[in-house]
């Protein structure tokens, strides 16, 4: 969840490892730290807070050095403070230790490294970590890199670990275990990172770790790279890759924020999900990716989608399209729920995973569980050689480009416009639905981008209505059919970024509870769309307004019945009734956005949340 970066070359250090934990502050934000090789001895500076604390910190310190690794922390154990934030040292001051994830059985390490005579600074999990190394080090007399492999194989829980040690102080030593790391390979100079965003201005040659990897890295030799899982501990041959990524996509382009930019690159971000996808006659739509998996999934009796968040939301809509359009029973399942439930899986079920970063715990455990009952196990994920990429048989990527703000938007977009080509594809070969039905659904999804053209211009008066929303406590959000997940998203957003309370509903479950929160002072956001369910919606929404609710409604262009009952009203491009949810987001990301901003809260980071969820 946090940010790892590390530097060892003939570079100033600090300079790099401070722009990388800039880079990477979108995953986690709480407090931050950096550790610096310097004549031999290492030097720390932490600071709760924002990566910018930390630089103003060090401004007139002495930051020189050519050696070095940075955090910033996410809290799991532990309150954000400056004591709680990484590095971590050992109690001699020879080992540095920056660390993702979590360790599950800390309390037992804990106590038994508190007996032997270890002092512990910090609440964290983390800290067990530099105390086990140095124990395993003293006690079996070995070097640090065969120690961290030793100490590893008594760790439970996950890892991406980068080591700084006076033992050697141009080297690096970094290991992974469920928490993603590479190494960028520069000349004569090497930097790590939990993801490519602070390696990409420098190299493009980068080596993923792989789970019970750990490297010696030292700039001018090569990497020394072995597992702890091989009981003879050999080196492997690193298997370099090109990061595909570009440093253009890490800015803001302009904009103000990051959530705003990836609203507004919604049009180019479906466009590139659908790029190569659809031939030129659109009588063949096909993901490269699942190709060799499609005779699978068509012969699928049940398709499970396991994801988490607004990756979740997006898997509700699949529901619906995969249901209508191939006729084959889909449950849609929290990952976290589906990994502890021991659920029934079949082989002939195919298990569908969504996630953006491809790095959710929780979800690449739903693949794990899966995969060992012998089902098909897609992937749809943002980030190229994610975790969730190479652990799924196979899969498509959304090609969304970077997701910075925290709050999902083009890369939710994208995972339903993957989704739905993968339901078009698959109805087409299985003969489910009609040329005609297909063709329509085709040209439409080609149309999308547009229609979120137009719905964009309309940020300005969306700005007006965030105005109303930004007074008031709470909202609910009501949605039928396809719309319903529209409206369950709709509200997170609101929720995740402006901290107003929000619910989503089936418009229809209203009267079953949520009604009696219902008054003059409640906003009630209602997807209202052309749909087989529109005259239902509109007795939902006379329910609302018999009980002075306020309407603000999201209606196809054109419509005037709803549009009377309503406070306001924002009208969408008409959008076939399946693909509805891609152009009905689109306004309610823009009204959480401007709400959030009106009641001057940081959209692009909110509290308490991290964008890649790598822990449980
Ligand atoms: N579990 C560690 C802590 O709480 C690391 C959390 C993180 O991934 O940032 O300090």
């Amino acid at each position: 969840m946090c940010g790892i970066v590390a530097y060892s070359g003939y570079n100033e250090a600090y300079p790099i490892l401070i722009n990388g934990l800039r880079r990477l502050e979108y995953r986690g934000y709480d407090s931050a730290g950096v550790a610096l090789m310097q004549d031999g001895k290492i030097t720390l500076y932490k600071k709760r807070g924002k990566v910018s604390d930390l630089d103003e910190f060090c401004a007139d310190k002495n930051t020189e050095s050519h050696v070095g690794i940075a955090h910033t922390r996410w809290a799991t154990h532990g309150e954000p403070s400056e004591e709680n934030a990484h590095p971590h040292l050992s109690e001699d001051g020879s080992i540095a230790l920056i660390h993702n994830g979590i360790v599950e059985n800390y309390v037992s390490l804990k106590q038994e490294l508190q007996r032997i005579g270890y002092t512990f600074k910090s609440e964290t999990d983390t800290e067990v970590l530099v105390h086990l190394i140095k124990d395993v080090q003293a006690k079996e007399n070995l070097p640090l890199a065969d120690a961290v492999m030793l100490a590893l194989t008594r760790v439970e829980g996950t890892y991406a670990l980068a080591i700084l040690s006076t033992d050697n102080p141009d080297q690096l030593i970094v290991a992974k275990k469920g928490s993603p790391l590479l190494i960028g390979v520069g000349k004569n100079e090497y930097f790590i990172g939990s993801d490519g965003a602070p390696i990409v201005e420098y190299t493009k040659k980068v080596v993923y770790l792989e789970d019970g990897d750990v490297a010696v890295v030292t700039p001018k030799k090569p990497l020394v790279i072995r597992n702890i899982n091989d009981e003879e501990h050999l080196r492997k041959r690193p298997y370099f890759q090109k990061l595909e990524m570009s440093l253009d996509q890490l800015e803001k382009g302009g904009f103000e924020t990051y959530m705003l930019k990836e609203i507004f690159e919604q049009p180019k971000a479906i466009t590139d999900s659908m790029r190569g996808r659809i031939n030129l006659k659109k009588d063949v739509v096909s993901l490269g990716g699942i190709i060799e998996y499609e005779s699978k999934m068509m012969n699928a009796k049940r398709f499970i989608i396991a994801a988490c968040g607004t990756s979740w939301h997006a898997g509700l809509v699949a529901e619906y399209l995969f249901e209508s359009l191939i006729r084959v029973p889909v449950e849609v399942e929290y990952a976290s729920e589906f990994r502890y439930r021991n659920p029934i899986i079949h082989e002939d079920d195919v298990l569908i995973a969504i996630s953006q970063s491809g790095e959710t715990a929780d979800t690449l455990a739903a693949v794990e569980l899966a995969k060992r009952h012998g089902a098909t196990v897609i992937g749809i994920c943002n980030v190229v050689g994610s975790t969730l990429a190479r652990e799924t048989m196979a899969g498509s990527y959304t090609h969304a480009g970077p997701e910075i703000g925290v709050a999902s938007t083009k890369a939710f977009t994208a995972q339903v416009t993957v989704l739905a080509l993968m339901a078009l594809s698959l109805a087409h070969k299985t003969g489910t639905i009609s040329r005609s039905q297909y063709h329509q659904l085709v040209n439409d999804l080609e149309s999308i981008p547009d229609k979120i053209e137009m719905v964009l211009k309309q940020e300005q008066f969306i700005q007006k209505i965030a105005q109303f929303v930004a007074t008031r406590p709470n909202a609910i959000f009501l949605g039928r059919g396809v719309n319903y997940p529209v409206a369950l998203e709709g509200a997170l957003k609101l929720k995740e970024i402006s901290y107003i309370h929000a619910e989503g509903y089936p418009a229809a479950e209203m009267k079953h509870g949520p009604i009696a929160l219902i008054d003059e002072h409640m906003p009630v956001i209602v997807v209202a769309t052309e749909q087989q369910t529109y005259d239902k919606v509109v007795s939902n929404i006379q329910e609302v307004i018999a009980r002075k609710g306020t309407v603000i409604s999201v209606v196809t262009e054109g419509d005037t019945t709803v549009k009377n009952m309503s406070k306001f009203c924002i009208e969408i491009p008409h959008t076939e009734e399946l693909l509805t949810p891609l152009v009905a987001t689109v306004p309610l990301q823009i009204l959480a956005y401007h709400v959030a901003l009106i009641r001057g809260c940081n959209v692009d980071r909110p509290r308490n949340l991290a964008k890649s969820v790598s822990v449980e």
